[in-house]
């Protein structure tokens, strides 16, 4: 998709009124099947029907046009890369409407943070990892220095184009805009898997004795959330999460290629010439989205959830035997 094309779909966006009849019920769903409405003008329209469910654009005290120039300029700051897109984002933010929508707790401003930082987590993500940019001694490297070094830079932009390009949390107080923004960092400098296990330990931690009064333990949860959402695609259906799985290697073989290409060593999990799909996603389905999600689903009802992830790794697990 080039930029020509990008801004048809924001005029179209932003000019034509949606009315294909998408009712919210299947957002709330992990068995929103995504590759049936993929086409960006139609997802903008449901990012959008997710905001209002919540009342999100009375929030922040805006009109319904300012909100739609919001999404849209998100839309424009995703790259096409093959897996960390627009489409990516879209289904971060889905998942996250899907869990929160389970229950009826979350204040209107947790809820504002956790679908903004869900929307925006990978804006401008250059299609190559951390351990690329620092090897590759990459532009956004020397900028942002060398730990979370891409989640330092959606950060950055997100809060950018918030606060000053589309001015969206102009109508609260310094102080409140000020916690929002700092909250919205917090989620989306822990979407770094590099500290994985510190997050995991830490939700493992509280839920056994949540609390929905202490404030401590909804921050690890909503850390937590953002997490899950991020590696949720095997809490899908086989048909869908498959076709991410895809999206993710054609992704990885190509930095693969690069490091090649470059005289790098090839990280292992991207070299198109070792990796068998079958056993890396069962591996990373029993390392990481399986046990995050069991431990939510102590604290949030989300056996569906949990079902769809196992049922996956039993199918990756056939695959695995076959070869
Ligand atoms: P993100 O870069 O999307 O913010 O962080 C999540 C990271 O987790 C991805 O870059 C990718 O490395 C990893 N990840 C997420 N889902 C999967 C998956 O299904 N399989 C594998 N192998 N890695 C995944
Ligand atoms: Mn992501």
């Amino acid at each position: 998709m080039n930029k020509k094309k990008d801004e048809k779909v924001i005029k179209k966006y932003l000019l034509r009124k949606y009315s294909r009849e998408i009712s919210v019920e299947h957002l709330k769903s992990p068995n929103f099947d995504f590759w049936s409405h993929s086409d960006p003008w139609v997802l903008l329209n449901l990012v959008e029907k997710m905001f209002v469910y919540y009342k999100l654009v009375t929030f922040c005290g805006l009109d319904s046009k300012t909100f739609k120039e919001f999404l849209g300029e998100v839309y424009r700051n995703y790259n096409w890369n093959p897996y960390h897109n627009f489409n990516h984002a879209f289904c971060v933010t889905q998942m996250m409407f899907a869990i929160i929508s389970k229950v009826d707790w979350f204040t209107t401003k947790e809820v504002f943070v956790l679908l903004i930082s869900a929307f925006c987590h990978d804006l401008d993500h250059p299609g190559t990892n951390n351990k690329f940019q620092i090897a590759a001694n990459t532009p956004l490297f020397k900028e942002q220095g060398g730990i979370s070094i891409l989640e330092k830079h959606h950060t950055c932009l997100t809060k950018r184009l918030l606060e000053k390009q589309m001015q969206l949390l102009k109508n609260f107080q310094a102080k409140e805009k000020k916690e929002i923004l700092c909250e919205i960092e917090l989620l989306i400098l822990a979407t770094d898997m590099a500290f994985h296990m510190e997050y995991y330990k830490s939700l493992k931690e509280i839920v056994g004795s949540f609390d929905r009064k202490n404030k401590e333990h909804r921050r690890k949860l909503r850390t937590a959330l953002i997490k899950a959402c991020d590696i949720s695609n095997e809490a899908r259906p086989f048909p869908v999460s498959n076709q991410w799985a895809d999206c993710l290697l054609t992704e990885f073989f190509m930095q693969g290629d690069q490091e090649s290409h470059l005289g790098l060593p090839v990280t292992p999990c991207m070299d198109r010439h070792a990796v068998d799909k079958g056993i890396s996603q069962a591996q990373f389905i029993e390392q990481f989205t399986l046990p995050l999600f069991e431990t939510l689903n102590q604290v949030l009802p989300l056996a569906p959830f949990v079902t769809n992830i196992k049922r996956n790794l039993q199918l990756y697990r056939e695959l695995k035997e076959e070869i």
